[in-house]
C-alpha cells in the first residue's frame, strides 16, 4: 500500500463557527450536508494522492521544490476542512440521532465521527514538533544508512520514540501505549493480542525454514540471463486484464518503488518495477498492486467521495494483495495456465522448463537479511522481528542505543543469519524514521488474513483450482467483491474475516498452507 498523507496524524485545531438551526432540519438534510462536506475533503485528498503519485511516475526532477509546496498547502487544506468545528457540530448532532438515521448513514456518521476524534485529539503545536521531527530524521536515516552507522541516528530515533509515546498519551489507551499507536494502522488489534498470535507463529515458521534450509535448493539455470523489459511490461498487463483490472478506470506505470493508489472508485492506478535481471519481479508487482487496485475499484458506489471508500485497516488491504500475488500467483494452477503463454512473450527461453519448474522457482526460499526481499516463509518472521522491537521501545523495556544489538540477536534466533552491518540489520526500513511505530504488524496480518480467507473461499467457490489454471478468474473476483470489497470500512478487519470464516484471526490456516506447500515443493515428509 502506498504510503499516503496520513489523515490522523496532521491536526490544527479551528476556531470554526458553531452550527445554527440544525435542530429545525430534518436528519435527511442532514445526511446530505455531511455527504457535501465531506465531498469537498474527499475531493481535496485524492487531489494530494494524484499529485504524488505523479511525483513518483512522471514529474521532472526540477519540479520537487513547487511539488513539496503544492502538497503542504493542500495537506492544510484538508485538515482545516475535515477539523472545522462546524463539521464536528453536525457529526455529534447525528450522532445523537442514529438510531432515526437509514443504518448505512448511520454507519457513515459513526466512522466519519471516530475519524475526527482521534484527527482533533493531537495539539496544533505537538503535530508541528512531529512533522519538523520526522523530517529531520528522514535525512539524518537516509545518511546512516549510506554510512552503515545506528549511531548518526540514534539521537533523532530517540526523539521520535519519546514523540510517540507523548502521542499514544493523547490518544488514550488501556493497557499498551503501543495499542494506540497501532490503532491509526489495524483499527481494534491489541499488542496483546499480536503477541498470542506471534507467539504462535514465530517458533512454526521458525522451525519449517530450518527445515527447508537442511532440504537444499533446485537447481535452476534457465532463470538467469536477462529478460526483455519491454515483453515483462506486456506480460504483467496481460495478467492484470485477466484478473479483472478495469482498464477504462486505472492505468498500470512504471516507479522504483511498486505502489497502488486511488482517486475514487473510478481512478485507481497501479505501478510496478522492472529489472531485466529479476524475471518474476515486475509480474509479482503487478500482481501485488493489481490486488490492491481491485479492492479499490469494488468498493460500493453509496460511498465514493467518503472516507467509507477504503479497507478498515492496512492488514485487511494487504491481505488482498498478498492473495493475488501468494495464493494465486505463486500457485501450481497458474502456472499450468501462464507458463505456456509466457513462452510467447520469450521464445525459446523455456524450451525444457515444466510449469513444476517455474512454481519451484517462483516458490524458492531462501532466509535473508532484508525484510523486502523475504519470500513467504520467512517475511513474517522479520515483522515480527520489528514488532518485538518497536513494543519493547514503546513501553521502555528497551533503550534505543540497545537496538543494533537487540536487532542482531533476534535476526540470529529467528532466521539463523548473522547480521553484518547496520545497513543490513536496524537501518534497513524507512518506516522508523517516518515515526511510523505499529506499522509492521500489519503485513503479518495481511498474510495471516488472507490465507483464512482464502481457505473459506476454497470452500465456497466451485472448482476454484480449476478456474485459476483456466485464468477464468471472475468467480474469485466476484466473491472477494461480495464479501469483503463492498463493505469498504463498514465493518472491521476482525469483524470481517470472522463474519466470512466463522473464526477470530488467527495463524492455523497461514501455517497449514505453509506447510502443504512447502513440504510437498521441498519434499519434507510429514
Ligand atoms: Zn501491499
Amino acid at each position: 500500500m502506498k504510503w499516503t498523507e496520513d489523515r490522523n496524524a496532521l491536526t490544527t485545531q479551528e476556531a470554526g463557527r458553531g452550527r445554527k438551526g440544525v435542530r429545525a432540519v430534518s436528519a435527511n438534510a442532514d445526511v446530505q450536508e455531511l455527504r457535501r462536506k465531506l465531498g469537498e475533503v474527499s475531493d481535496v485528498h485524492n487531489a494530494v494522492a494524484l499529485l504524488q503519485w505523479d511525483q513518483e511516475t512522471c514529474m521532472p526532477p526540477k519540479g520537487a521544490e513547487a511539488r513539496g509546496h503544492q502538497l503542504a498547502t493542500l495537506s492544510a487544506i484538508k485538515h482545516r476542512l475535515f477539523t472545522a468545528e462546524s463539521l464536528g457540530t453536525l457529526l455529534r448532532e447525528l450522532y445523537a440521532r442514529s438510531d432515526r438515521l437509514d443504518p448505512g448513514d448511520a454507519k457513515l456518521v459513526e466512522v466519519t465521527l471516530y475519524d475526527y476524534d482521534r484527527a482533533t485529539k493531537l495539539p496544533e503545536d505537538f503535530v508541528h514538533t512531529v512533522a519538523a521531527e520526522q523530517s529531520r530524521a528522514l535525512e539524518v536515516w537516509v545518511e546512516a544508512r549510506r554510512a552503515s552507522d545506528f549511531a548518526l541516528f540514534r539521537p533523532n530515533l530517540n526523539t521520535l520514540v519519546q514523540l510517540a509515546r507523548q502521542k499514544a498519551e493523547y490518544f488514550g489507551y488501556q493497557e499498551s501505549p503501543y495499542d494506540a499507536l497501532l490503532e491509526e494502522f489495524e483499527r481494534g488489534m491489541t499488542a496483546a493480542e499480536l503477541n498470542r498470535i506471534f507467539g504462535i507463529l514465530a517458533p512454526e515458521q521458525s522451525a519449517l525454514v530450518k527445515r527447508i534450509v537442511n532440504a537444499g535448493q533446485p537447481d535452476l539455470p534457465w532463470l538467469s540471463g536477462n529478460w526483455d523489459e519491454s515483453d515483462q511490461w506486456d506480460f504483467s498487463l496481460r495478467v492484470l486484464r485477466d484478473m479483472g483490472y478495469d482498464f477504462e478506470a486505472g492505468r498500470q506505470d512504471r516507479s522504483v518503488h511498486p505502489f497502488s493508489t486511488c482517486f475514487d472508485t473510478r481512478d485507481v492506478r497501479v505501478t510496478t518495477r522492472l529489472s531485466e535481471k529479476a524475471l518474476f519481479s515486475s509480474l509479482m508487482s503487478s500482481m501485488h498492486e493489481g490486488g490492491h487496485a481491485l479492492y479499490m475499484q469494488g468498493h460500493a458506489e453509496r460511498d465514493r467521495r467518503t472516507f467509507l471508500c477504503d479497507a478498515p485497516s492496512l492488514g485487511m488491504h494487504e491481505s488482498q494483495s498478498r492473495m493475488w500475488e501468494n495464493m494465486v500467483g505463486r500457485s501450481l494452477p497458474f502456472w499450468r495456465h501462464y507458463l505456456p503463454v509466457m513462452r510467447g512473450y520469450f521464445p525459446g527461453r523455456f524450451d525444457g522448463v515444466s510449469p513444476e519448474d517455474a512454481y519451484a522457482a517462483i516458490n524458492l526460499v531462501q532466509p535473508s537479511l532484508i525484510r523486502v526481499e523475504a519470500d513467504e516463509c520467512t517475511y513474517n518472521l522479520h515483522v515480527i522481528i520489528r514488532f518485538e522491537l518497536e513494543v519493547a521501545l514503546i513501553e521502555g523495556g528497551l533503550g534505543v542505543d540497545e537496538v543494533p544489538e537487540a536487532w542482531n540477536a533476534k535476526v540470529n534466533q529467528y532466521l539463523g543469519l548473522h547480521v553484518p552491518d547496520d545497513a543490513h540489520g536496524c537501518l534497513q526500513d524507512i518506516h522508523w524514521s517516518h515515526g511510523a511505530f505499529g506499522y509492521f504488524p500489519t503485513y503479518a496480518l495481511g498474510n495471516l488474513y488472507a490465507a483464512q480467507l482464502f481457505e473459506t473461499m476454497l470452500e465456497q467457490v466451485p472448482d476454484l483450482w480449476g478456474c485459476v489454471e483456466r485464468a477464468d478468474f471472475a468467480p474469485v473476483l466476484a466473491w472477494l467483491r461480495d464479501n469483503i470489497h463492498v463493505h469498504g470500512r463498514r465493518k472491521l478487519a476482525h469483524e470481517l474475516v470472522r463474519d466470512i470464516t466463522g473464526k477470530d484471526p488467527a495463524p492455523d490456516a497461514y501455517l497449514a498452507y505453509l506447510e502443504s506447500k512447502f513440504g510437498a515443493l521441498y519434499n519434507l515428509g510429514p
